[in-house]
């Protein structure tokens, strides 16, 4: 099975993944991890990338491109994948149309997760991660037993820049003009299923499974 998961920062995206990638063995392809990697692996494209990040510039498509159809010509994709984070724009969503092609692949599944922009404001403004050890808390869902103290070390709590209200805005707009068109690229296929990531990961998962079925 190969799925899509999309939408905003702060929806659960990267929760939903993990867990689907659990449940159904589906490889889990995420560009910036690729990205990261090759980086932190000094390979001839990390070290391209690492120009483009130093820079200040955004990595282009063409080395995007690249990266997927090397990831998704490798043998353990066959048991399916999930691209999580990807594709960005529209002309992304076109790229990977045509890598499909190329490969004989489909897309079986796109979900689109969907949150009330208040409940993003909370999700994401309240959340603290720890100087030391990098663990994740948040003041009203998941807080530390002592207010700005690490559980597990002891570390100071903070608010990293991503995490402020006016970062989470500037993403949300970056969102909107540049992914979102991306859902109404989609939603042509009849491939695409909203669900309301608004609620509780295990809530949103059921709908998940419903959705993909199987096991
Ligand atoms: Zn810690």
């Amino acid at each position: 099975m190969n799925i899509l998961i999309m939408g905003a920062p702060g929806t659960g995206k990267g929760t939903m993944s993990q867990l689907i990638k659990e449940h159904y063995d589906v490889v889990h392809v995420s560009t910036g991890d690729m990205l990261r990697q090759a980086v932190e692996n000094k390979t001839t494209l990390g070290l391209k990338v690492q120009e483009y990040m130093s820079a200040g510039a955004l990595v282009p498509d063409e080395v995007i491109h690249n990266i997927i159809l090397e990831r998704l010509a490798k043998d353990d994709i066959k048991k399916g994948f999930l691209f999580d984070g990807y594709p960005r724009t529209v002309k992304q969503a076109i790229d990977l149309d045509e890598i499909l092609g190329k490969l004989n692949m489909n897309i079986d599944c796109i979900i689109n997760l969907d949150v009330d922009v208040e409940i993003l404001k909370e999700r994401i403004t309240g959340r603290r991660t720890c100087r030391n050890c990098k663990e994740i808390y948040h003041i009203k869902n998941m807080p530390p037993k002592v207010e700005g103290t690490c559980d597990l070390c002891g570390g100071e709590l903070i608010t990293r820049e991503d995490d402020t209200l006016e970062a989470l805005m500037k993403r949300l707009d970056e969102y909107y003009a540049s992914t979102k068109p991306v859902i109404d690229y989609y939603e042509k296929t009849g491939l695409v299923h909203n669900i309301d990531g608004g609620r509780d990961a295990n809530e949103v998962f059921e709908d998940i499974k419903a959705i993909l079925g199987g096991k």
